[in-house]
C-alpha cells in the first residue's frame, strides 16, 4: 500500500468533534458527549472493530496489533 492511500484511509475514520449549541453537547459522529475532552477521547475510531482511541498513533498500533496491517 503506498502511502497516499493509507494517509486516505486513516482521514475517513477520523471524527471531528462538534459542538451542538442548540442542546450543549459535543457530537462526534452519532455520538454525544457532555464535555469536550471525552468526545476527543474517542475521535479515532477502528474501521474493523469498534476500538476507539486518543490518537493516530495508537490507532495504528491497534491496527498492526489487532488486524495485522
Ligand atoms: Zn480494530
Amino acid at each position: 500500500m503506498d502511502i497516499d492511500r493509507a494517509k486516505l484511509k486513516y482521514k475517513i475514520n477520523y471524527n471531528p468533534v462538534t459542538f451542538n449549541f442548540s442542546n450543549k453537547t459535543y457530537e462526534n459522529g452519532s455520538e454525544v458527549y457532555s464535555k469536550y475532552e471525552y468526545a476527543r477521547a474517542n475521535h479515532w475510531k477502528c474501521d474493523k472493530c469498534d476500538f476507539r482511541c486518543t490518537s493516530f498513533r495508537k490507532l495504528k498500533q491497534h491496527k498492526v496489533e489487532q488486524h495485522s496491517y
